[in-house]
């Protein structure tokens, strides 16, 4: 929301982006990363000493901790290759607390004209094939919970990613595999 307002004060005014930034900062959203903030990072130096701090933060400091904690690393140097681990066979939807994604679009309520121009594109076109599928098993198909990375072979049956804009939620999950992947 407060992004969409942004833009459009945007276009309107001919105001730069930065409009953005200005008002996330005065937003109770500001405030509530603010306290949070250290939640997470806390977690780089281990399990126990994660909880332990995070506890901290939220039943003592409450946000008013001196310190910010790094994070460390982006998430994309997070993501480790695929050969590393095995895959994970997960229950198919049962049609009573789990739904295909078919039904589960259905029910978002989300709509695209079908002539919509799309606003997912890539940045280097050939990171997928040649980087997200071979050496991480292709992430974009499993993160995104609308099916709109999709691996289907062409007329020579090499996998090639799909993407089917009109499936998307707008969840933001916004992951960049690698650098220069998806942008979503
Ligand atoms: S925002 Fe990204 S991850 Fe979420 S539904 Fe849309 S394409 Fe998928």
């Amino acid at each position: 929301m407060l992004a969409a307002e942004s833009a459009f004060s945007m276009l309107q005014e001919g105001l730069k982006m930065e409009n953005y930034w200005d008002n996330l900062r005065s937003s109770w959203i500001w405030e509530e990363l603010y306290t949070a903030r250290n939640y997470r990072p806390a977690f780089e130096y281990g399990l126990y000493p994660g909880l332990a701090l995070s506890a901290v933060e939220h039943y003592i400091l409450k946000g008013r901790s001196p310190v910010t904690l790094n994070h460390g690393k982006p998430d994309h140097e997070a993501t480790r290759e695929a050969q590393l681990f095995s895959p994970i066979e997960y229950p198919k939807p049962d049609g009573v607390v789990s739904f295909d994604v078919p039904t589960s679009l259905y029910r978002s309520n989300t709509n695209h004209d079908h002539d919509q121009p799309s606003h997912l594109h890539l940045k280097d076109p050939t990171v997928p094939e040649n980087v997200n599928l071979p050496k991480y098993a292709g992430p974009e198909a499993r993160y995104c919970p609308a099916r709109v990375y999709e691996y289907i072979p062409d007329e020579t049956g090499d996998l090639k990613l799909q993407i089917n804009a009109q499936n998307c939620l707008h969840c933001k999950v916004i992951l960049f595999c690698v650098p220069g992947s998806i942008l979503s």
